[in-house]
Parts: C-alpha cells; structure tokens; sequence
C-alpha cells in the first residue's frame, strides 16, 4: 500500500470517530485534523461513499440561512451556498455532518 494511502485511511478513520461524537462542518473537521477545508470535504465524500455497505450512515445538519431560517434541506454538497434562495441574503450557516449507526 502506498503510504500516501495509508495516510488517507488513517485521516478517514480519525474522521469517522470524530462524526460518530458530534456534528462538525468542514471547517470544524479541518481544524481538529489539520487538513484543509478541500481535503476534508474529499475524505467527507469517501467517507460517504465507503458507509454505504456498513450499518452506519453519514447525516447532514443542512445550512441554513440565518436571516430567514431557510433550511437548504435538498442540498447534497458539502460547502456553504453563496446565498439564500428566498431572501437573497449572505449570511448562512454551515452545514454539518454526523454519523449514525442506519
Ligand atoms: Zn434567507
């Protein structure tokens, strides 16, 4: 196994035990790992991809829009929208992921 790999699961690993403890958006997650806010969302994504054959799901708190309480429910991405759909407004919330057994 290349060790560039190997590096990859051990971050996915630390991921996935922090998830299972508590909701964190990306930024959160690059923080307590040290890894950019990019990589987290690359590792997010496999993460996601790889609970698909466990008991175990990935869940989303959506962002929402802290000016009109719009929830961005249908949202599957995991960065930040730019703006609200209803009120125009910049200010939203990031969204945040947890994992929970299916
Ligand atoms: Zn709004």
């Amino acid at each position: 196994m290349m060790p560039e790999e190997n590096e990859a699961r051990t971050v996915r690993q630390d991921m996935i035990a922090l998830l299972q403890t508590e909701a964190c958006s990306l930024r959160d997650i690059s923080q307590a790992l040290h890894i950019s806010e990019k990589e987290a969302g690359d590792h997010l994504a496999h993460i996601r991809r790889s609970l698909s054959t466990t008991r175990q799901v990935l869940r989303i708190h959506p962002a929402t829009c802290r000016a009109c309480d719009f929830v961005f429910r249908e949202r599957q991405r995991f960065s930040r929208p730019g703006r609200c759909p209803r009120c125009r407004a910049t200010r939203i919330s990031l969204p945040r992921f947890f994992i929970r057994s299916g």
